[in-house]
């Protein structure tokens, strides 16, 4: 078996003793005589396996117990959707920070349940910049302020909470989630997939201050109104069961890495070794102010997109895939996620410098 190098933006890389546990686990957990996926949610087995997963992530976030944790479905873009129905609170608007493809996305949404106003917008700066903090627009008035943590897409990453007063503070974390320590007490709710940082796709976690529930639009679906899901353990219905029991598994490994404050360490060493490499060539560019750099996503382009497929298909070869970017910005990217190994940074540099060589 030969495993490569991935770094897909997500679904992304998973650590392999989780894969391992979990390919020896799968016809029989724990002498329960059956797998994981064929066990009533319900059932003895699978409570605890939820229960577990749980009480791990409280402890890796350190979320104070005022906050909920739900485990839910329908990943992020639903959430854009599932946030204004049970946040808006009887409130005319929420005020959303514009910094790319996903909080625009988040905007879009938002607005078919209440009004959205944009309180500040890296738009000018082609998305390369988070609009600092003192140029934000924000209404006392609003229900919330939206922000997305860490664009995927773009490679642009908040490395400071922003401070918006009493007005609950909403973030979406797909891209982010567990790959430093966060002051949960900050936010009013935090969501994201599952797919880049904790397990597979078809998980959603939210994280919310308890205050907030309980005023959601007549609207919601009951399966995504936060008060019902929180009021039955998020087994209103059927969760997605394999997916709780790998984040479990992922929760798990990173409590033995060290938690967040060792992923953060390894997840900043990756990326200035990567970012390193870029800004010592003239040959590669990035495009993305350096205080506003993702860790998760590191974004790059060769000096002319005709070399694109040379590259890609050089990297295939010495199994370094999915750093094609985003076809909506092109160019090149490198996830970083937590279980992307040094190593595999390192192999990507060599490429990088290797591949520069044979265009001089
Ligand atoms: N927000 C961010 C920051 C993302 O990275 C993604 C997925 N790449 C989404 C939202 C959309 O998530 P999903 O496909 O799980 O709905």
């Amino acid at each position: 078996m030969t495993r490569v190098h991935n770094f897909s933006a997500g679904p992304a890389a998973l650590p392999e003793s989780v894969l391992q546990q979990a390919a020896a686990e799968m016809l029989d957990w724990r002498g329960s005589g059956m797998g994981v996926m064929e066990m009533s949610h319900r059932g003895p087995q699978f409570t605890q396996i939820a229960a577990e997963a749980e009480s791990l992530l409280r402890e890796l976030l350190q979320a104070p117990p005022n906050y909920k944790l739900l485990f839910m479905q329908g990943g992020a873009l639903a959430e854009n959707a599932i946030v204004p129905m049970n946040m808006l609170r009887g409130r005319a608007s929420a005020d959303y920070i514009d910094t790319g493809e996903w909080s625009k996305k988040s905007a879009q949404e938002a607005r078919r349940y209440g009004g959205v106003n944009i309180a500040a917008s890296g738009a000018g700066s082609g998305y390369t910049a988070i609009p600092a903090r003192e140029t934000w627009q924000l209404d006392p008035q609003a229900a919330y302020v939206h922000i997305c943590s860490n664009e995927t897409i773009g490679g642009l990453e908040y490395h400071f909470t922003p401070d918006v007063g009493e007005v609950p503070l909403v973030a979406d974390m797909s891209s982010s989630i567990l790959s430093r320590p966060v002051d949960v007490s900050k936010y009013g709710l935090i969501y994201g997939g599952a797919q880049k940082n904790i397990g597979p796709a078809g998980l959603t976690l939210v994280i919310v201050r308890e205050d907030l529930l309980g005023q959601a639009l007549p609207c919601t679906p009951t399966a995504f109104n936060y008060q019902v899901v929180a009021d039955n353990g998020s087994m209103y219905n059927t969760p997605p069961t394999y997916a709780i029991y790998i984040a479990g598994l992922v929760f798990n490994w990173i409590k033995a890495q060290g938690g967040l404050a060792a992923m953060e360490q390894h997840n900043a060493a990756k990326a200035a070794l990567l970012y390193g490499a870029l800004d010592a060539s003239d040959f590669y560019s990035t495009p993305v102010a350096r205080e506003c750099r993702s860790r998760m996503n590191v974004t790059f382009r060769l000096p002319d997109e005709r070399l694109d497929a040379a590259f890609l298909k050089g990297a295939e070869a010495r199994g370094l895939v999915q750093l094609k970017g985003h076809r909506v910005v092109g160019g090149m990217r490198a996830s970083l996620y937590n279980a992307m190994p040094l190593a595999g940074v390192q192999a990507l540099v060599d490429w990088l410098r290797e591949f520069e060589k044979t265009q001089g």
